[in-house]
């Protein structure tokens, strides 16, 4: 299937590995120019150099923190036109809700909430005014089910949630859509760092509990980023004028609920 995306720009936020590369890639493979972001530049700059030689588009990068103005400005200094947004950024701290501090509480809302909305605010209008857009969140499945030990996290991605079911009707009349997608157990960094934070205390070894997790899920196994990234692309494409506003679990069926 022709996505009908070939040639448009993209801004994929903190992209040099895991999910965000993910979606880099499948937007790349449909032919999307794309900037992508991370803090460590050399490993940003490597990932560009290998997208760049699997699929011949134009990949810039923008070093920098998304969860700071001045990141969010090299992204759009980048690109200050996209057609598709990616927003993303690193997950807060797993741990004991009761011992988080106030500074904590806000880093969590910059990275999760606020980054995301700052972005969006910058570019929805330019896309309603070219009567095409595609935003899309990663937030996270913690979303509809959350969980005690990633307070930060759901407390946060909550808002954004919120923010973007209520701003998505007033474009969508303008071919721009905003969409959630909430990953439950990829295989990443930072999924194998939280399962190792959260069991540490379990006598077994970080794979004998990341072969268990999988095990625990209805699917037998793990998410494959490019999986992710497949949906991602869909989501950002032609056809996906007339959807606007979900939250899209990707978790291997262990959601139990029928909403
Ligand atoms: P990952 O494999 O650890 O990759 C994280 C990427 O984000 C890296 O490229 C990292 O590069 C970049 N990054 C982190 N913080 C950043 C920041 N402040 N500014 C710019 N770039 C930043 O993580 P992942 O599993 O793909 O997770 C992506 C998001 O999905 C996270 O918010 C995570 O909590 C959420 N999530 C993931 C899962 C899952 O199953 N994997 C489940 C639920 C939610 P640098 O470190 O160089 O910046």
């Amino acid at each position: 299937m022709d996505l009908g995306i070939n040639g448009r720009t993209a801004v994929v936020c903190a992209a040099s590995k895991g999910l965000g590369r993910a979606c880099a890639e499948a937007l790349a493979a449909e032919g999307v120019n794309l900037v992508i972001t991370a803090r460590n530049a050399e490993l940003l700059e490597q990932t560009a150099a290998e997208i760049r030689q699997r699929f011949s588009v134009t990949v810039a990068t923008a070093p920098g923190d998304v969860t700071t103005e001045s990141g969010r400005a090299a992204a759009l200094e980048a690109c200050p036109a996209p057609d598709i947004l990616i927003n993303n950024a690193g997950g807060p701290p797993v741990g004991d809700w009761r011992t988080f501090e106030r500074d904590q509480w806000l880093g969590a809302t910059d990275s999760n909430m606020v980054a995301a909305i700052m972005l969006i605010r910058a570019v929805i209008d330019g896309m309603a005014e070219r009567k095409f857009g595609r935003i899309i969140n990663i937030t996270s499945a913690l979303v509809k089910q959350p969980h005690a030990a990633l307070s930060l996290s759901v407390a946060a991605r909550l808002g954004l949630t919120g923010f973007t079911k209520a701003i998505a009707a007033q474009y969508v009349g303008a071919n721009v859509t905003i969409n959630s997608l909430l990953p439950e157990q990829f295989e990443t960094d930072r999924l194998r760092s939280n399962i190792q934070k959260l069991t540490a205390k379990s006598g077994r070894t970080l794979d004998e509990e990341i072969a268990a997790a999988a095990a625990s899920s209805p699917a037998k196994r793990m998410g494959r980023v490019e999986e992710f990234g497949a949906v991602c692309a869909f989501y950002c494409s032609a056809h996906a004028g007339y959807l606007t506003g979900q939250n899209v679990m990707l978790d291997g069926g262990r959601y139990p609920a029928v909403f």
